[in-house]
């Protein structure tokens, strides 16, 4: 009734939940209340979740906040929502996004732009930017989101919450509707370290759905992070993050506040360079989107949402669907990854990123021989104003500057809030560790926090 509340008087201006399963909720909550009298309740029991657009929920509509879904209800659950229900989380509601998860500012939406509750003038980040919000203002107490470049970090920082995501194939993506599969994961976003640990251990495993999925026992986090010393870590901290001018001042400050009291604790942070650091970006750019063109192909008129009403043979049944059911960023993606995949260019483009990419992972490889973490700002400058971006998409891009190299390589990483700015909004730093190291994330979290 909490979050109902929350939700019911916060919902009209920042445009956070597009369902609220407010009645089911509500049955939910007095069922699990009956079995936590009979003490056999789930890990979960009571925790009120919000699910990113991009994540099916049998029976519950699902969009990716794009009019090409328009009207369609997922026919199964994604696994990671079967295994919140098994352990009796309460499914609250469906979180706006950026259409498809393309995006930084959770703008590119048919259901239109989230406000950042911050400030309700300034976007919240993006793509998972409403269920940064969500979680920010109240109004549920766990979001699951998706990160493909930064979707779930980004908009945390924005909005002053924690946003982990884990190593790539860590948590099944049955389920979660394809942007560039070989970078999505899915991701969370709470407000305590403690409560995206017990998450994790509950949705993370094997699933015969996902052959992608790592067979790898999922560890107790939740168990490890109460109990257990925490080790002396040896801290990578990205130059660009305290010295360059690209980074906003308040945030620099702010990663130097976090450094001194990492040293404080006796932990060791070395100020390190990572010459590559500028083809991470375009790397990104040219292989999601050549991944994103492809998957995208099966949003024809006929098996899923949308059909144009003004289609006259087969041809322009898939034209003018798709003309008309995807947005703007969603096409332009669509067309630079037709481009770099297209046979004159695939050479020059497609192949020279995965080269690069590999690169890319050999030196990230390295560096976590020698360290326990790399340490960045999560962006370089915190929210900004709605609409700043609108005709310069490529500035938008600069925003997952240092987000994109954690999905390029496949690592975990965690962004935590680091104070505020001088107007007020959240600033976010983020630790990247090497695969499979989510526990020691959670832990230099609560180091921090
Ligand atoms: N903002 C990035 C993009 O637009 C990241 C998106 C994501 O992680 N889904 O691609």
């Amino acid at each position: 009734r909490h979050y109902l509340k929350n939700i019911e008087e916060k919902n009209p201006q920042l445009n956070v939940f597009v369902s609220v399963y407010a009645d089911e909720a509500l049955q939910r909550a007095r069922q699990i209340d009956e079995k936590i009298k009979a003490g056999t309740a789930g890990k979960l029991a009571g925790l009120v979740v919000g699910l990113k657009d991009v994540i099916c929920y049998q029976d519950h509509p699902l969009q990716a906040a794009s009019k090409i879904l328009d009207g369609f209800v997922s026919q199964f659950s994604a696994t990671v929502v079967e295994r919140l229900l098994a352990e009796d989380a309460i499914i609250i509601g469906r979180q706006n996004c950026d259409e498809f998860a393309m995006g930084s500012s959770n703008e590119n939406s048919i259901y239109g732009a989230t406000r950042n509750a911050a400030d309700p003038e300034r976007v919240p980040g993006g793509s998972s930017g409403a269920s940064a919000v969500a979680v920010q203002a109240d109004m549920c107490q766990l979001s699951i989101g998706s990160d493909t470049g930064g979707s779930v970090r980004q908009p945390a920082a924005f909005c002053g919450v924690i946003g982990l995501k884990p190593t790539y194939s860590r948590i099944s993506r049955w389920g979660l509707i394809a942007y560039a599969s070989s970078f999505d994961c899915i991701g969370l976003i709470g407000k305590s370290p403690e409560d995206i640990a017990l998450t994790l251990e509950v949705v993370a495993g094997a699933d015969s759905h996902d052959s992608t999925v790592s067979q790898r026992p999922v560890p107790a986090y939740a168990q490890l992070l109460q109990d257990g010393q925490t080790p002396k870590y040896r801290i990578a901290c990205l130059r660009e993050g305290v010295e360059s001018e690209a980074v906003a001042p308040a945030i620099r400050q702010a990663m130097k506040a976090s450094i001194e009291k990492l040293r404080a604790q006796g932990h060791e942070v070395e100020i390190i360079d990572f010459p590559i650091l500028q083809y991470i970006l375009p790397t990104y750019y040219i292989l999601t989107t050549a991944e994103a063109s492809s998957n995208l192909a099966r949003y024809d008129g006929v098996r899923y949402g949308y059909r144009s009403p003004h289609a006259t043979d087969l041809e322009s049944l898939y034209k003018k669907t798709r003309s008309e059911g995807f947005g703007k960023e969603v096409k332009r993606r669509i067309i630079l990854g037709t481009f770099v995949l297209s046979a004159d260019y695939y050479d020059a483009y497609y192949t020279k990123a995965q080269r690069v990419r590999r690169i890319i992972k050999e030196q990230t490889d390295k560096l976590f021989e020698q360290y326990d973490f790399l340490l960045t700002p999560t962006t370089p400058d915190t929210a900004f104003p709605l609409g700043s971006f609108q005709d310069d998409p490529v500035k938008m891009y600069l925003a997952d500057l240092f987000t994109v190299q954690a999905n390029v390589v496949g690592v975990p990483a965690i962004s935590i809030p680091a104070g505020k700015d001088e107007k007020g909004l959240p600033i976010g730093i983020q630790f990247i560790a090497n695969r499979f190291e989510e526990e020691k994330l959670l832990k230099i979290s609560r180091i921090l926090l």
